[in-house]
């Protein structure tokens, strides 16, 4: 092979995402060599960080890659390959799962599967998660939940006019409308100037509580982490028993390079390492590493997504960061529903460029005055992971992601629900748009984690059931998705991970 330079390090991980950032923060104390492989840049603070022409129209931020959908479709993926992953354009929203999310739930169109650990082994993790991340929130007012053994680490942030008066509203019809916990830094003393960006916007001046700000930069002041950016990991490599990885190969400015370690840690994003994972096939290992359950690219899961903008002519919406109020009445089905149902909050505010797609023969002044009109929610349902859900890799490198739908008329019922329940709080006009399949911003479960080393690829502390040193801790590892917003649940899991890989160290 062609310009290969071998390096060595005692950890390798892959991905400086959620789940690679909490893994280098947790082990950046224990003195080993860390070397952090992000195929991205770090992503430039610029004036068109907050400008919604060059977010949304120009579409400055997302990948060029190619993908395929699996009737062999192309399409540009909603991907953002940063220092810090998708959190540089996340919407802040940092939710625990709900106790029965990790028992397994009854849905109208299947079961969710259980988790191997339960709520009460997240809880602690959960609570240093938010610790991290700086979440903001007020616990007791969402009916579903779970118990916490210490309070948000700042209060939640307030309700602007216009959000104040929906959650009255909500309020006087009997719902319980909650603050959204929320990781940006906004308190006394805190950066945030509430932009009136944030939700698929990186922040200009890093006032969102990202894994860039939050986990990798306080990670790489220990001089023993180290981050190269710009290396596209391509495959693992194994031993030649396939038990151990002992390489991790790259390409950075057309190099192929290798580097050896005494433990690898995946976090490529759920989509990427389980491509990863099967495009490393070899001799020992012919359906992939980490395979031989075969469950590696199946069970792929993103969620059920609508967009609902809720609109009274009567009144301008100057609302400045809008993600202030969620509502988990029938996340369980409550009143509407034997069923599960979902999740229901405010999406960022809605900006005329990013009507474009959408409307575009409309005269701009129309879209200009739809958007500053509306109140703007996102409708959030379980998807069901199945086997024939799947991401696979392609020979000349690019990804196909054949997403098969499910649970989808327990998600209509949910949109039309939370229309009838905007009218009724006084929205005369309620549209909806449901979120296309290039966008697979909550992706999880390809590489999910199980008791049963027949039906999971990883053990409970998100090893390979396989190789014993081998971790994968992006959102890959979920059984199941649950309905609401992954990333404190990927950041609760590889502390957890990152905890139990600094006593294992000096085994590897
Ligand atoms: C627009 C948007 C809004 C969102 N809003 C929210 C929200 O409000 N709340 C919430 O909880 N979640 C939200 N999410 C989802 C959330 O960002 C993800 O769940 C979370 O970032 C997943 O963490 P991860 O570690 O699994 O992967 P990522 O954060 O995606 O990290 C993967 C990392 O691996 C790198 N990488 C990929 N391939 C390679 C390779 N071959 N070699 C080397 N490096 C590679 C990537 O560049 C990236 O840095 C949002 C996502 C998007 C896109």
């Amino acid at each position: 092979m062609s310009g290969v330079t071998d390096e060595d390090a005692d950890v390798v991980i892959v991905g400086s995402g959620v789940g690679g950032g909490c893994v280098a923060l947790s082990l950046a104390s224990s003195g080993a060599r860390i070397l952090i492989l992000e195929r991205g840049e770090r992503l430039p603070r610029e004036p068109q960080n907050w400008d919604p022409e060059a977010v949304f129209v120009d579409q400055r931020y997302r990948t060029t890659d190619v993908w395929y959908d699996g009737a062999g479709n192309a399409f540009r993926p909603g991907q953002f390959y940063y220092v810090g992953g998708h959190t540089k354009l996340y919407g802040t929203a940092m939710f625990r799962f709900r106790e029965r999310d990790f028992e397994g739930v009854a849905h109208e169109e299947g079961d969710s599967r259980p988790w191997p650990v339960r709520y009460p082994d997240f809880e602690a993790w959960y609570a240093k998660a938010e610790q991290l991340f700086g979440v903001h929130g007020a616990a007791g007012e969402d009916p579903t939940e779970p118990p916490r053994s210490s309070p948000y680490p700042f209060g939640p942030i307030p309700h602007e006019p216009v959000i104040a008066d929906v959650f009255e509203r909500m309020r006087a019809r009997g719902l319980r409308p909650a603050h959204m916990p929320a990781a940006i830094d906004f308190h006394p003393g805190g950066s945030c100037v509430r932009c009136g960006t944030c939700d698929a916007f990186p922040c200009k001046i890093g006032a969102k509580g990202d894994a860039e700000t939050r986990l990798i930069d306080p990670a790489l002041a220990h001089p023993n982490v180290r981050l190269a950016t710009g290396c596209r990991v391509r495959r693992l490599i194994a031993d030649e028993r396939g038990r151990r990885i002992v390489a991790v190969e790259y390409e950075r400015g057309g190099e192929t390079r290798r580097v050896s370690a005494r433990l690898v840690v995946m976090s490529a994003g759920a989509i990427n390492s389980a491509a990863i994972l099967l495009a490393s096939a070899g001799s020992t290992n012919a359906n992939g590493l980490a395979n031989s359950s075969g469950v590696v690219g199946r069970y792929f899961m993103n969620h059920n997504c609508t967009a609902i903008m809720a609109i009274t002519p009567w009144r301008a919406n100057h609302t400045r960061y809008p993600k202030t109020l969620t509502l988990n009445d029938y996340y369980f089905g409550g009143t509407a529903s034997d069923r599960p149902l979902g999740n229901l909050q405010l999406l960022g505010k809605i900006q005329e460029p990013m009507l474009r797609g959408t409307l575009p023969r409309a005269p701009k002044w129309s879209r200009r005055w739809l958007a500053e009109h509306s109140v703007d929610w996102y409708v959030m349902s379980e998807d069901l992971g199945q086997a024939d859900s799947r991401v696979q890799p392609r020979g000349d490198g690019a990804i196909v992601l054949d997403w098969k739908r499910s649970n989808l008329r327990a998600h209509r019922r949910w949109v039309d629900t939370a229309k009838r329940l905007l009218r009724d709080i006084g929205f005369p006009v309620v549209l909806s748009k449901p979120f296309g399949t290039d966008t697979p911003s909550h992706q999880c479960g390809t590489v999910r984690f199980g008791d049963d080393p027949a039906t999971s690829a990883l053990d409970p502390y998100c090893r390979a059931w396989d190789h014993d040193n081998l971790y994968v801790v992006d959102a890959g590892f979920f059984p199941s998705s649950a309905a609401l917003n992954p990333a404190l649940t990927v950041a609760a899991q590889s502390l957890r991970v990152g905890a139990h890989l600094q006593s294992r160290l000096h085994e590897l």
